[in-house]
């Protein structure tokens, strides 16, 4: 295996509160650099970027401590940490957002250590376009940018991400998000659009349904892991982005199929427990029999 490359992330610290068919949870950690350093991180060296509050809790410092998660670019503001509650829909179909208190993310700006401007991979998780635009431009020799972002910025600012676009080398996203960026129903078509706004890959993710790999005109289908109940999908895109850039981490010439079956195989991890608590249970070799599983569905499928 070739040495790993370090992954930059930037992305949200939280503490989330969250409703669904199998119970509810009241500021269990979360946050989209948290679900994506714990998974990433089962395959590479990860430095995040952000904020919490003075109220972030000794727990969420030990977890990443725990996992070698590099926390010096992540800044301590008075304040409160950035809270965000969501309500899952009885089938886990839909999602509503509850509430959301941006805290110290209000005036966050984020700062990176001359050193860690050259981390050859930079992933720009979900948080405003304003900041993910202002971590890219402080990374300009990274040779991936892998970008996320969610049904809000894509309302509130288009533009802004527009921007973000022109900027990232691949573009991470779910199905809804790209009908709703693009006005493009159909996958393939909604992957062409986004293609033509910048990045170089686009991946369009489908919940239950798999993903779809787009990169000029090829297209691809992964399917999902089969696993026994869902119980709480939280993160889940934020753990198939630290799968698919853990991949990348490893590889020196990167196969994107591959990233994606390791990205659908690290997001089975997180769904099957509340919060990052069975993603906290998955290791190289579960993920490696996961890995195979998918491809062997995929070859019977030929
Ligand atoms: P996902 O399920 O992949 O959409 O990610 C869920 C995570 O995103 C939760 O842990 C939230 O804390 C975080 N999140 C929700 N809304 C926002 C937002 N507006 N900005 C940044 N992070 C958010």
């Amino acid at each position: 295996m070739d040495k790993q490359k370090t992954i930059l992330a930037v992305g949200s610290i939280a503490l989330d509160t969250l409703e669904t068919p199998h119970g509810n949870r009241q500021d269990i950690l979360g946050g989209s650099a948290t679900y994506f350093s714990i998974s990433a991180g089962l395959l590479a060296p990860v430095k995040l970027v952000g904020v919490v509050g003075n109220d972030y809790p000794e727990e969420g410092w030990q977890l990443f401590q725990s996992r070698n998660i590099n926390t010096d670019n992540i800044l301590v503001e008075n304040g409160s940490t950035f809270r965000w509650g969501g309500k899952y829909s009885n089938d886990y179909s839909t999602r509503d957002t509850l509430f959301t208190e941006l805290g110290v993310f209000e005036n966050f700006s984020p700062t990176i250590q001359e050193a860690d401007r050259l981390s050859p991979l930079v992933f720009l998780g979900n948080i405003h376009p304003d900041l993910q635009s202002s971590v890219a431009k402080l990374t300009p020799s990274a040779e991936y940018i892998v970008t996320d972002t969610m049904n809000l910025w894509i309302d509130l600012f288009p533009e802004k991400l527009k921007e973000v676009l022109k900027l990232s080398t691949i573009l991470l996203i779910n199905h809804e998000e790209a009908e709703q960026y693009t006005g493009q129903s159909e996958i393939s078509n909604a992957a062409s659009e986004l293609l033509s706004a910048g990045p170089e890959i686009v991946v369009i993710k489908k919940g239950a349904d798999g993903a779809c790999l787009a990169q000029g005109e090829s297209r691809h289908s992964v399917p999902v892991f089969p696993i026994n109940q869902v119980i709480d999908p939280t993160g889940a895109g934020d753990s198939f982005a630290g799968g698919f850039m853990g991949y990348l981490s490893q590889a020196s010439q990167p196969d994107f199929l591959e990233a994606v079956i390791v990205g659908s195989a690290m997001a089975s991890f997180c769904v099957e427990g509340f919060g990052v608590e069975s993603l906290l249970q998955a290791t190289p070799t579960l993920l490696a029999h996961r890995v195979e599983t998918i491809k062997n569905s995929m070859v019977e499928k030929v």
